[in-house]
């Protein structure tokens, strides 16, 4: 039986008694990031990093008890070492090094290889075995850089603007929302949103400055809003509030535009592939550099990326059944 184990509640270390992002409630849970999937309701205790505190507090509730670690810092639990690294996903997302007697696990949670410039860049941890996650593990995933994502997103917002519409942005509200803040803000826009992304941006300018989300209410004056941006989260394309502001242009913003066809799906006029989780070259290059002689992969497209590993590079693999979801994306 390896360091790390695989239950129904979770991936659990026997020695050290703990879960990592466990879907049920347990006495002990170390969580990757603060996203739902993830940072599930329930448990007794949380080991999250320190930039999580806030999220995860917005997220489960004030009465959450939540210890933190700095990235690079390290705790032990009955001689098990636990420390955290960058996982490059979200604010305060962690890959989880485990360490027990000379063998070490590492648990990547969601990661990204590119630097977003709001997330602390993704940093790959050496270790015997590494479960990773798969939720782009197809060779057709493959990202253009952030900044010329950003630059078609701002030619979008211009073209709106000329034509008298608003610019409606859809994105996840703690990740993808805080990444075109940070990134069109630079371009001088300003931003608009409604609940979830309006709070959880409050919840962002706790850990850091960051710029400002206006909440966008029905009397806020349209002029004002027609020059901005308005962001809401990506489950919230059929709002009523939206009816308030038109005419309007929707853009998506997922790794899954990527593909034809999902733009029209779901009823977007614009589709911009930008995903907070690491495309094909990127978890091939991260799976790499672990130097792992066994990698169990999960939480996605698991299959085909441990048939690859194993044709192409010849390592010990495994296909691991989690819960985690992808709301993310
Ligand atoms: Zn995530
Ligand atoms: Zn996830």
């Amino acid at each position: 039986m390896g360091l790390i184990t695989f239950t129904d509640k979770g991936l659990y270390c026997r020695e050290g008694d703990f879960y990592i992002d466990p879907w049920q409630p347990v006495q002990r849970a170390v969580t990757t990031h603060a996203h739902s999937d993830h940072a599930r309701w329930g448990s007794r205790l949380y080991l999250a990093h320190t930039d999580s505190f806030y999220l995860l507090k917005a997220r489960l509730g004030e009465a959450t008890q939540i210890q933190t670690l700095g990235y690079n810092q390290s705790l032990s639990i009955n001689n098990v070492k636990i420390s955290f690294h960058p996982a490059g996903h979200i604010i305060g997302s962690a890959q989880v090094r485990v360490e027990y007697k000379g063998e070490v696990w590492a648990v990547s949670g969601d990661y990204k290889l590119e630097d977003d410039g709001v997330t602390a860049p993704f940093e790959p941890v050496k270790c015997n075995t590494f479960i990773t996650e798969s939720t782009f593990g197809l060779p057709i995933y493959q990202w253009r850089p952030q900044a010329e994502i950003m630059e078609n997103i701002h030619r979008w917002v211009l073209r709106n603007r000329e034509m008298g519409r608003y610019s409606v942005l859809s994105a996840y509200s703690l990740g993808k929302a805080q990444r075109l803040i940070h990134a069109l803000s630079a371009y001088g826009h300003k931003f608009y949103g409604h609940g979830a992304i309006y709070y959880m941006n409050l919840a962002i300018q706790q850990i850091r400055p960051f710029p400002d989300v206006t909440y966008l209410r029905p009397e806020t004056p349209k002029e004002e809003v027609k020059n901005g941006i308005i962001i809401m989260p990506s489950s919230d394309t059929n709002n009523p509030w939206l009816r308030k502001w038109q005419p309007s242009a929707t853009g998506i913003c997922s790794g899954w535009m990527q593909v034809r066809g999902a733009q029209r799906r779901r009823n977007a006029d614009a589709g911009f592939s930008l995903s907070d989780h690491a495309d094909w070259p990127g978890l091939l290059e991260a799976i790499k550099a672990t130097g792992a002689e066994t990698v169990y992969v999960t939480h996605g497209f698991s299959a085909p990326l441990a048939r690859y590993l194993k044709e192409e590079y010849g390592l010990k693999t495994g296909v691991v059944q989690t819960a985690f979801g992808e709301d993310e994306e």
